[in-house]
């Protein structure tokens, strides 16, 4: 059984772009898994020899849309699901309450949860995430899904915590 690796976050802070960076990264799409395999919402992925599970809570479609129940059932599958939490935000739209909600039904876990601040693309927006200190989480880990800085960064802490 391989470790499973959750990414949870509002919409729009670029969970799916960081998912597919990361099972790009490559090294390995090995297997989606079945039931699950057009969504892709979960992949195997690898890193420096590590494998691992890792999962697009954000892609996963419930019956009743209520963004917060969603956000509620994202956490709730990576908080029983997970080993390893990526809490992901954005830079560029500062800190919103939704960030703020899903850290503290994030509080509740002993499971380590990783805060990465995503759409870190320049240098500017690079010292612009420490805002983010006070979602409680530890250090924020600048990212850019889209243009790949930082991305080796984050999976160095993600398979530091398995
Ligand atoms: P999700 O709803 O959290 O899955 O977010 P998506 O992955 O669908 O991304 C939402 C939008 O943010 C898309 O337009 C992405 O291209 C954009 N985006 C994602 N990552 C980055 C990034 O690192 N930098 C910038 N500037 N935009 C990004
Ligand atoms: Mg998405």
């Amino acid at each position: 059984v391989l470790p499973v690796v959750a990414i949870v976050g509002r919409p729009n802070v670029g969970k799916s772009t960081l998912f597919n960076r990361i099972i790009n990264h490559r090294l390995a799409i090995v297997e989606d898994k079945p039931g699950v395999t057009r969504d892709r919402n979960y992949a195997q992925a690898e890193w420096l020899g590590h494998k691992f599970d890792l999962i697009d809570t954000g892609g996963i479609t419930w019956q009743n849309g209520k963004l917060e129940d969603e956000i509620r059932a994202q956490a709730e599958i990576a908080i029983k699901e997970a080993d390893v939490i990526v809490l992901l935000v954005s830079v560029v739209n500062h800190m919103t309450d939704l960030d703020e909600r899903i850290a503290h039904l994030l509080y509740r876990t002993k499971k380590p949860v990783i805060l990465a601040v995503n759409k870190a693309d320049n240098p500017e927006q690079r010292t612009d995430i420490y805002d983010f200190y006070s979602l409680g989480l530890g250090e924020p880990i600048p990212v850019s899904s889209v243009h790949g800085t930082g991305i080796g960064d984050l999976l160095d802490k993600i398979v530091d915590a398995f």
